[in-house]
């Protein structure tokens, strides 16, 4: 069916990535960094030239768009959704995309850069490249195909559908977040506008990888308070509690339960931040794992170990509280398996090798599940 059709991918990709989209976590305003903006208008503008009225762009960064549906049966509306941002690491201005045709084995070298190179040693999936064309950066500059590329495919996959109405297909939804490098993808998402039962985020890695599970996650502060008076005449009085809390740091699992040497499916107990004075300190800890029942277990574990160490010192005392963060969206997604289905079909039918993969992490994708379910399911443990 795509015999006559010219994509617009590659074209929409290299465009794309030439806008400047980088995302600051420093940032407190939303979108992070305005010029966000200037690829979402862009999309405006073509979502608009396509024939899609509804196209929307709102104060928050967000893009909007609706694919009408031209079936006769009642199917759920479905979401597509990517983001504009890229990444804090790299600079994304300047993004000079190189189109490297026919790919015949080998390394890339980037010209702006001699000593980057990109080898089939250091990336094995190259080596099933061979024969197809490679967009790369130029050496300076990241090149932004997280996440323009799953931006790219979705304005392609609405141009497709909007000039081949003989393609039958449900109301679709169209989602262009911001911030999602920073973890405020979905932020302000309006899920009533949004209206969408089901939803894809297109934001993966190799060809053909489904993606269907993602860490359980929750945060753990602990305050710990010391006991202080003047060091010069502290002795059998004061309690450090900067020393508290660096004796907690230093007995938590090694071996096991930490993230530099866990992988798979094993979660962890993993400190992000430590801050404070000799009177009080706060450690923060991030609790991670595939089985949202195993997070109680490593929290009731790390409030143990608090609770022993700070009695061993009189006169401290410690709060402990944890947040809820985000869930496995496969919980959500066990209760819908056509959705999953849906997708591994889709997979096929692109000539493609399925690859299931887990995400040691989040996503827009968790967030999203858990956002539609507490829509429709009021669920109160989620913040
Ligand atoms: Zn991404």
């Amino acid at each position: 069916m795509f015999e006559q059709y010219a994509f617009t991918a590659s074209e929409r990709f290299m465009r794309y990535v030439q806008v400047d989209t980088q995302s600051n976590p420093q940032s407190h305003s939303q979108p992070s960094t305005e010029k966000q903006k200037d690829l979402s208008r862009i999309l405006l503008q073509e979502l608009k030239e396509m024939g899609i009225a509804d196209a929307e762009l709102d104060e928050h960064g967000y893009v909007y768009a609706t694919i009408p549906s031209n079936a006769d049966a009642d199917v759920p509306v479905i979401c597509f959704c990517s983001h504009v941002d890229t990444a804090p690491d790299a600079s994304g201005r300047g993004v000079k995309p190189l189109l490297h045709r026919n790919y015949t084995g080998g390394d890339l070298v980037l010209p702006d850069d001699a000593s980057i190179v990109i080898s089939p040693k250091d990336f094995p999936y190259l080596e099933q490249l061979k024969g197809h064309d490679i967009i790369t950066a130029s050496g300076t500059t990241l090149l932004g195909a997280d996440d323009k590329a799953g931006v790219a495919e979705i304005m392609d996959a609405a141009h497709y559908l909007m000039t081949h109405p003989e393609v039958k297909h449900g109301a679709i939804r169209i989602l262009f977040t911001p911030d999602e490098e920073v973890g405020r993808g979905t932020a302000k998402v309006d899920m009533q506008k949004l209206g969408a039962r089901f939803g894809y985020t297109l934001d993966g890695g190799e060809a053909g990888s489904l993606e269907d599970e993602t860490f359980s996650a929750d945060g753990v502060t602990i305050v710990i308070n010391g006991v202080i008076t003047h060091p010069g005449y502290a002795k059998d009085k004061l309690v450090n509690a900067l020393k508290i809390g660096g004796e907690l740091l230093a007995q938590l699992p090694k071996k096991e339960l930490s993230p530099e040497t866990t992988d798979g499916k094993q979660g962890f107990i993993h400190p992000v931040r430590f801050e404070g004075i000799a009177e009080r300190c706060t450690l923060e800890f991030i609790i991670r794992d595939f089985d949202t029942a195993l997070l109680k277990p490593k929290e009731d574990f790390l409030r143990e170990l608090t609770q022993i160490i700070v009695e061993s010192h009189p006169g401290a005392t410690f709060e402990f509280t944890v947040t809820e963060q985000y869930r496995n969206m496969k919980e959500v997604l066990d209760q819908h398996p056509e959705v999953v289905a849906h997708a591994k079909e889709a997979i096929r039918r692109a000539g493609l090798t399925l690859k299931m993969e887990s995400i040691r992490g989040g996503t827009d994708g968790s967030r999203l599940s858990w956002g539609v379910e507490r829509h429709t399911n009021a669920r109160d443990a989620y913040r």
